[in-house]
């Protein structure tokens, strides 16, 4: 089968990747000519791990090729991918559909062909159907049905994701379209991976709905965290002796600085607007949005309680800023909360994270960026553990502290524990 993508993004070029690697023939468009032209040299514009990989095999099996022209993309294939960003509208928090239905009309004009039209982007209910209007608006001869895929892939985990899914998500209005479909995904289903086939709607609500009820689990276990440092439980004994039961799972239940990223915090306000729209105000979800805020505030609050009430003159190392370990991706990180809060507030900041910095440095202006962590402590008077990778998980906090000016470090990850900080001698942190 020869499937177009559209969008070659952290969602569009792992589909675009991965559908090769299923044997389909795929071309992946892009707007951004510095994309195509990295992707035709065989860079990858993302980080993602084993992504290169798998793009140069399929390359060179000649299944998989790149392009800016839309048109030369669509000739033949009978699936046209829309994998385009759907960031939050400035002003009202809905999604903003702009790049969406741009593609759209971009396909309206050359369409020839049978094809069916997917969209992958994560949209609001309603969207295909609008999608499918535009297309048959701009041109009414044409022969295409729509359909609904939403990603489920986690960036950092995004081929095993795709490859090995917990279930694929198909909306389809027509038994024709539902057929394509399971051509495309024909490989995984041979291996047992479960397949979702719905109407549009309930695909496109699937997605907004899980999205939510992550980012309540995550905020859940924040809320018990800033109690359980009020009546001195461990909240990672807690998280442990929750997620051991079957029923709550311990996925999402790490406390931390709160959820960021590209997805939880434009699909909570999306998914809220949307419950506004229908005046069915949806409160668990719009009460996570705030509880979300204010833990960033009040990981700032704890951060310059540890630094003895100001920021100012302090040297305090950052370790990790992606919003994830294994991504470089930025978008919402909780560090684009908390660092400028530290830079304003007078202090000198140095980071390290081992994929950040070529996105973070224009969006962290005033910071150093440093490749060692037992650099990046040398006299400092703090040690920030944002981000967990992997590189962050066994540090030897005894050389940490002997290095710093004053050994205090705040882990807003929890990946040490207070006994591990306390026999490194680091002035206790909760969480
Ligand atoms: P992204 O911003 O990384 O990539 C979008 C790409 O689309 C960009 O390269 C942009 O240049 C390109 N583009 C925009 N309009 C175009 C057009 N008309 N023609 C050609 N190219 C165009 O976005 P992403 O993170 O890959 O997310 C894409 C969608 O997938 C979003 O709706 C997102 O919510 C959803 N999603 C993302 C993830 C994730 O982990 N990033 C996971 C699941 C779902």
């Amino acid at each position: 089968m020869r499937i177009a993508v559209i969008g070659t993004g952290y969602v569009g070029l792992v589909s675009g990747v991965c559908f090769s690697d299923f044997g389909h023939d795929v071309v992946c468009v892009d707007k951004d000519p510095a994309k195509i032209e990295a992707l035709e040299r065989g860079e990858v514009p993302i980080y993602e791990p084993g992504l290169d990989d798998l793009m140069a095999r399929n390359v060179e099996a000649g299944r998989l090729t790149f392009t800016g022209d839309l048109k030369a993309a669509m000739e033949g294939a009978q699936a046209i991918f829309i994998a385009v960003g759907t960031p939050t509208r400035r002003g009202d928090g809905h999604a903003d559909l702009t790049y969406v239905m741009a593609a759209a009309e971009e396909i309206a004009e050359n369409l020839t062909d049978f094809a069916v039209i997917v969209t992958k982007s994560t949209v609001p209910v309603g969207t295909n159907r609008k999608v499918k209007q535009t297309i048959a608006k701009a041109n009414p001869k044409a022969d295409f049905e729509i359909a609904s895929n939403p990603e489920f892939l986690r960036e950092g985990a995004a081929i095993d994701d795709f490859m090995r899914p917990d279930r694929v998500v198909v909306g389809v209005q027509t038994e024709r379209a539902a057929q394509v479909m399971a051509e495309i995904y024909r490989p995984l289903f041979r291996r047992d991976f479960p397949i979702v086939t719905t109407d549009l709607e309930s695909a496109e609500m699937i997605k907004y709905a899980a999205n939510a009820f992550l980012a309540t689990k995550i905020t859940f276990i924040n809320e018990i965290a800033a109690l359980c440092e009020k009546v001195g439980a461990d909240v990672k004994e807690v998280s442990k002796g929750m997620g051991l039961d079957n029923r709550i799972g311990n996925k999402f239940l790490h406390a931390g600085p709160g959820y960021g990223g590209s997805c939880f915090p434009k699909d909570t306000n999306a998914l809220a607007r949307t419950g506004q729209d229908y005046s069915v105000p949806l409160h668990i979800v719009e009460t996570v949005i705030e509880v979300n805020e204010a833990i960033k505030r009040r990981m700032i609050e704890k951060l310059r309680d540890l630094c003895e009430g100001s920021f100012n003159g302090k040297t305090i190392a950052v370790l990790g800023v992606t919003f994830k370990p294994n991504t470089d991706d930025m978008r919402d990180a909780p560090a684009l909360t908390i660092v400028p809060a530290l830079v304003g507030g007078g202090a000198r900041v140095r980071v390290v994270d081992p994929q950040g910095k070529r996105e973070g440095e224009a969006l962290l202006p005033g910071v150093h960026w440093l490749e060692d962590p037992y650099k990046a402590v040398q006299n400092a008077d703090v040690v920030v553990l944002l981000t967990e990778w992997n590189e962050f998980r066994a540090l030897d906090l005894k050389r940490m502290a002997k290095k710093m000016a004053a050994p205090r470090m705040a882990d807003l990850r929890n990946i040490y524990g207070t006994k591990d900080a306390k026999r490194a001698e680091f002035v206790p942190f909760g969480q």
